[in-house]
């Protein structure tokens, strides 16, 4: 069976045993908070557990690396909406050690996208548009820096509200140990 098909059927089991009901919850965090995270499979319940976060309590977006790397791309926006829309005061910007970001390697990257087919002539191609690849495929060498620095690049953001917190920390993915880096 296809994962398609197999998340498919789970999921008409699920529903039709209202299995939705511990669930329930509003779009409001309870807890007040938005938390910028790592799109790592290891994350996907420890981090929740690890922090004492149910359902309801904050708003979590995920991306590779818990990186904001553009200031109005849409990791920003989604964090200006946590706050002005939708009742978040403070932002947690939690990366983790042995991430995939740690040390990517754009030629890595580009090589593997010319096997699957893509040819050489459009990387050139967006290359000479002004679209710098290599930068855009590199990630970083020490997650403590990289989350500091996404701290500073929120808090600095020119829309972002003066007086709410931003706090950095580093998880472990084995542990879900959390270690504090910035305190906002
Ligand atoms: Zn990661």
């Amino acid at each position: 069976m296809s994962v398609l098909a197999e998340i498919m059927e789970y999921n008409r089991n699920f529903v039709e045993n209202k299995k939705y009901e511990e669930f329930r919850t509003t779009k409001y965090p309870d807890k007040g908070i938005v938390i910028l995270t790592c799109m790592d499979t290891r994350l996907i319940e420890l981090l929740p557990r690890a922090m004492n976060l149910r359902n309801g309590d904050a708003k979590i977006i995920k991306n590779a690396g818990a990186m904001v790397t553009h200031p109005f791309g849409s990791i920003m926006r989604s964090i200006l909406v946590a706050v002005y829309e939708l009742q978040a005061k403070e932002v947690f910007v939690v990366g983790h050690h042995d991430c995939g970001m740690t040390s990517l390697k754009p030629g890595s990257v580009l090589e593997k996208m010319k096997q699957s087919g893509i040819s050489e002539d459009r990387i050139e191609t967006l290359q000479h548009a002004g679209i710098e690849l290599d930068k855009w495929l590199t990630g970083f060498n020490s997650v403590a820096e990289s989350v500091k620095q996404t701290v500073y690049n929120i808090k600095k953001h020119p829309l972002f509200p003066p007086h709410s917190a931003v706090h950095g920390l580093v998880i472990h993915p084995e542990t879900g140990k959390l270690d504090l880096v910035v305190k906002g």
